[in-house]
């Protein structure tokens, strides 16, 4: 958009601009009554286990519930709430949610080991974050292992000692620490040198290129794959591919040795009630296994 200026050097905006604020402070308002009227969730993805799509984990996905306008994603919401401020409010409010979200699944049969991944935002990196998470594990009667705190390298580029205390703090407690999308921006390797990172996710433009429909595009990024899972593997971290849509992605990340995935096909990100009412038919049949094993 386009700045005029104005008499007495006063800037008037164009239509453009004004749609822009307007909408921003229509979501900062919506993120304010959200807060305050539990418009907020954390819906869940399965995370499975590409050998036999069982589950072995969710992440946590932050949704505000508008009851006219609908479901808002992070999109709409993030860029906003981390430049106001309000992004630690929410983090916090999802964090709790899901963490309920948790215990309610532990119970289920074969999911009281499943653990949690939320996303944290370089802004929530502040020194008591570790002690909030403890609390609200102990509160919930939840072990800190059952727990993933997913970072991007956005967080590693600040390289400030705050961050690197607060994952340290979080790595001493017994949380693991994954690298979200991992193979986009910079991402420096170093990273997996320099902090404690447990887990690579692989972001979903490489699994989305595995099965392009122009051959040099496959091989590449089936080259990538293979090569961000091998230094992954020998960092000790496990990989998770992220956004797989297609029985082929699943059977080629599987024969990649690629240990863990999510995407639509296992599951969409849903809100607790159906989520729960997914997993009773989400654990595999053994006929799928032999399928891609074959
Ligand atoms: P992310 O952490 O990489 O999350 C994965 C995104 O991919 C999610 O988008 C998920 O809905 C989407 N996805 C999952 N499977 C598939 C698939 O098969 N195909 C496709 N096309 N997409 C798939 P979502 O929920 O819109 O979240 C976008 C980003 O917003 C997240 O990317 C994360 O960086 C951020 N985010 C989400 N929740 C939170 C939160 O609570 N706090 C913070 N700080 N960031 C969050
Ligand atoms: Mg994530
Ligand atoms: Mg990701
Ligand atoms: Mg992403």
């Amino acid at each position: 958009a386009r700045k005029r200026g104005g008499k007495n050097g006063v800037q008037l905006f164009d239509n453009d601009m004004v749609d822009i604020a307007r909408k921003r402070l229509e979501t900062e308002q919506f993120i304010e009554q959200g807060l305050r009227e539990d418009w907020f969730d954390a819906y869940l993805q399965p995370i499975v286990a590409l050998s036999d799509g069982r589950v072995a984990g969710f992440e946590a996905l932050m949704r505000l519930n508008h009851p006219e306008r609908g479901l808002l994603s992070p999109a709409d919401i993030i860029g906003i709430a981390e430049e106001n401020g309000s992004i630690g409010r929410i983090g916090d409010c999802i964090l709790s949610r899901a963490i309920a979200h948790l215990s309610a699944i532990s119970k289920l049969e074969g999911l009281g080991e499943s653990y949690l991944a939320v996303n944290f935002s370089p802004l929530q990196f502040e020194p008591a974050l570790p002690s909030r998470i403890a609390a609200l594990l102990m509160d919930a009667g939840l072990p800190p292992s059952r727990i993933v705190v997913e970072i991007t390298e956005a967080v590693l580029m600040l390289d400030n000692p705050v961050v690197r205390s607060v994952l340290d703090a979080l790595s001493g407690l017994g949380c693991r620490i994954a690298l979200d999308d991992f193979g986009t921006g910079f991402s420096s390797l170093s990273y997996l040198n320099r902090f404690p990172v447990d887990i690579v996710k692989i972001d979903q433009s490489f699994t989305r290129s595995l099965t392009s429909e122009q051959q040099d595009v496959r091989r590449k990024s089936r080259m990538l794959v293979e090569g961000i899972r091998t230094i992954s593997h020998q960092m000790g971290c496990a990989v998770v591919a992220e956004g797989i849509e297609t029985e082929e992605q699943w059977s080629m990340l599987q024969a990649m040795n690629v240990e863990f995935g999510q995407g639509y096909l296992f599951s969409r990100p849903l809100p607790l009630e159906a989520l729960l009412a997914k997993l009773d038919e989400l654990p595999p049949s053994d006929a799928h296994t032999q399928k891609v094993a074959s």
